[in-house]
């Protein structure tokens, strides 16, 4: 009992006495009159009044301030008006608790939502992203985090959640220089996955450099200006922008030239987003977009008829006429090798361009005499007007091609590199970059993985575009790069990704890896997907397949993964065995053992080993440069 709550009952007591004592004469009621007990009431009434309003002024003013303290408003995410016009409607008839919307027109199927999203919630429907099991969304935000365009194709609603940006490097976003002067890191490494981005910023480092040079005293020590580590579309750009301005370079691969595009589903149309910026940078775009499905080649000048055939008529004569300064323009900056092919779709795209042009033009100044309009406006003003157009046209066919398929911008790329006499050494890691202490340079340090050689360079700047991927971790066997023969052609035993599944039939195959890159592997070169679907491949496409996990399945890895690969188990298509390695590794087969006793268990006849166990992160290789990651 509270010490107050005891005074009030000795005041009560009190009162009794001392009413029951001055009410001598009244008629009493249980020791008090009538007018006792009234006062009593009357008391005890003021009182709780006092109490109650006490009470609830103390407890208004706790949870105000605990409204303020412990719960600051935040705001749930919902779509902007902006973001529904993108989506094409006034209202959004989704479901009303957190899940991702994807703009299909945005997202550039890079698939890295589908990679973040731990609950199986999206797929890659159609080449594009798709919500395929919003309620299964735990609103962590990752996939719109991990989605590289601006503005973002995958947006978590109905969320009061933050989302958590990925950490990247320290740079001047101007010159692109970390905070260890002389080593400037471009593309993917630094925070923006986007193609169209790092070739920008390969061409755009590089003048930086070179300007900065100029300027810099003579360093007789290094033997190159620069070196460019990783040559993706960020350094191709960066190696084809130094070797045009006759810098000394060194560009360094340890896989092929333009690896990460070539590692793309075969097939794949690669979007250059965003659209709003133009395409810049070492290696050109000329030559790319003109199939007809995807770049409008069969959709312009497509409704030219209501003109009339003699209007129609002179439309193409001009066109043809007008093609052809701009088909000398563009055509000799195709590659050699495509020229053949593509000179005919470029000078296609570029007369069903002029027609489209001029058509617009006279639809601009009115409509019906449709012959007058063109005499009076187009005629009259004839080489002005035709001049804009060939320079739009040029400008559009250069910088504003919206992408292209995966096999089309390899061919352009690569033979453009090979042409143009841009050296890279292919198949040479990059182990180590230390600023030298005796001069304005740094050193290189380089493993060349077929020859197993350590190589020095030393390199007045450094340019870092090594991507996200990372260097693949190794299985560590001592003859890991052994190579067979199959089909009469000598190839590497293990591989460490997997491009397409699809060529590889009839092949014993051993996957080793736990996460989601190994299982799906493994499912898919024993199966064939449609949709969120597989059936086991025909006998005979069929593979002998064997995942090895070394002991447990990663917690990463996706429901539906795992119930594919079970189900691929169940059916006998696909071996499953956990605490299970390789020990020895010869050229047709493979010996097992038994990851925690060591023991030999068995030797199995053996073509192609998968090892999908990761890679080493790029931070680290980052942070042992010095620079920072935040
Ligand atoms: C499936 C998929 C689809 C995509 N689709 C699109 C798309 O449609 N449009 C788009 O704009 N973007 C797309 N992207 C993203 C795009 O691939 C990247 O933005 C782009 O490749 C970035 O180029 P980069 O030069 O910065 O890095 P990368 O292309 O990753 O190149 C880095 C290179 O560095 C090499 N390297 C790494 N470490 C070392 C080392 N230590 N020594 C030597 N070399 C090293 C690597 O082998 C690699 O070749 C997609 C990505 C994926 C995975
Ligand atoms: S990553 Fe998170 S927020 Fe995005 S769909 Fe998956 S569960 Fe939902
Ligand atoms: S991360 Fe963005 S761009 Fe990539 S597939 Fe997902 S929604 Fe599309």
């Amino acid at each position: 009992m509270k010490f107050v709550q005891l005074l009030i009952c000795l005041v009560f007591i009190a009162l009794l006495i001392w009413m029951r004592q001055i009410s001598g004469v009244e008629a009493a009621y249980g020791g008090l009159s009538w007018t006792g007990w009234l006062s009593i009431l009357l008391a005890l009434a003021a009182l709780g009044l006092i109490v109650v309003v006490n009470d609830s002024s103390r407890a208004f003013g706790f949870f105000s301030t605990w409204d303020k303290q412990a719960a600051p408003q935040v705001a749930v995410r919902t779509l902007s008006d902006l973001e529904l016009a993108d989506l094409g409607t006034l209202k959004y008839r989704g479901p009303k608790y957190p899940h991702p919307v994807i703009f299909p027109e945005r997202c550039i199927g890079c698939q890295a939502c589908v990679d973040a999203c731990p609950h199986d919630v999206l797929a890659i429907v159609d080449g594009v992203a798709s919500a395929v099991a919003p309620d299964l969304c735990m609103e962590d935000t990752a996939c719109q985090a991990e989605c590289p365009v601006n503005p973002k194709a995958c947006i978590v609603i109905n969320t009061t959640k933050a989302v958590v940006s990925r950490p990247s490097p320290t740079r001047d976003g101007a010159s692109y220089q970390t905070n260890v002067p002389g080593c400037y890191i471009i593309g993917d490494v630094s925070g923006v996955p986007l193609i169209k981005n790092a070739v920008k910023e390969g061409a755009e480092v590089i003048a930086h450099i070179a300007a900065e040079l100029k300027t810099a005293s003579a360093e007789p020590k290094a033997d190159y200006d620069v070196a460019i580590i990783g040559i993706g579309p960020g350094g191709a750009s960066a190696a084809a922008t130094a070797h045009n301005l006759r810098l000394r370079y060194i560009g360094i691969e340890q896989d092929r030239t333009l690896s990460t595009i070539e590692l793309y589903p075969k097939g794949k149309y690669i979007f250059f987003k965003p659209d709003t910026k133009d395409w810049f940078g070492g290696i050109p775009a000329t030559g790319l977009g003109l199939s007809k499905a995807k770049y409008g080649a069969s959709g312009a000048g497509a409704d030219e008829s209501i003109f009339g055939n003699e209007l129609a008529l002179e439309f193409e004569k001009v066109a043809r006429e007008q093609s052809v300064p701009l088909q000398e323009e563009l055509i000799p900056k195709i590659p050699g090798a495509l020229r053949g092919e593509l000179a005919p779709l470029l000078a296609e795209k570029i007369e069903k361009e002029l027609i489209s042009s001029i058509a617009g033009f006279l639809r601009s100044k009115g409509s019906g005499d449709w012959m007058n309009l063109y005499t009076k406006h187009f005629v009259s003003d004839r080489d002005n007007i035709l001049s804009r157009f060939r320079a739009a046209i040029a400008d559009q066919l250069q910088t504003k091609i919206p992408g292209d398929q995966r096999e089309n911008i390899l061919g352009v790329w690569l033979s453009g590199l090979a042409e143009n006499g841009v050296k890279i050494n292919e198949y040479e890691s990059c182990k180590t970059i230390a600023r030298a202490d005796d001069g304005d340079y740094f050193v290189i340090g380089t493993e060349r993985i077929l020859e197993k050689s350590q190589q020095t360079y030393k390199a007045r700047r450094v340019v870092i575009a090594i991507g996200l991927r990372g260097a693949p971790n190794k299985l560590r066997l001592p003859n890991e790069d052994l190579k067979f023969r199959i089909n009469g052609n000598e190839e590497s035993k293990v591989l460490y990704s997997l491009t397409n599944p699809a060529d590889y039939r009839g092949r014993r195959i051993v996957v080793v890896g736990g996460g989601n890159v190994a299982v799906e592997a493994a499912v898919d070169l024993v199966s064939t997907r449609s949709g969120a679907e597989i059936s086991p491949r025909s006998p005979k496409e069929m593979n002998d397949v064997t995942l090895l996990v070394r002991d447990f399945l990663a917690p990463t890895v996706k429901f539906g993964n795992k119930f594919q690969l079970y189900q691929c188990a169940d059916d006998g298509i696909l071996n499953l065995r956990f605490g299970v390695a390789i020990k020895e590794m010869r050229e047709n087969e493979l010996v097992l053992q038994d990851v925690e006793t060591g023991r030999d268990l068995e030797t199995i006849p053996n073509d192609y080993v998968f090892a999908l166990i990761g890679g080493e992160r790029p931070d680290r290789f980052l942070q042992s440069i010095g620079i920072t990651i935040t």
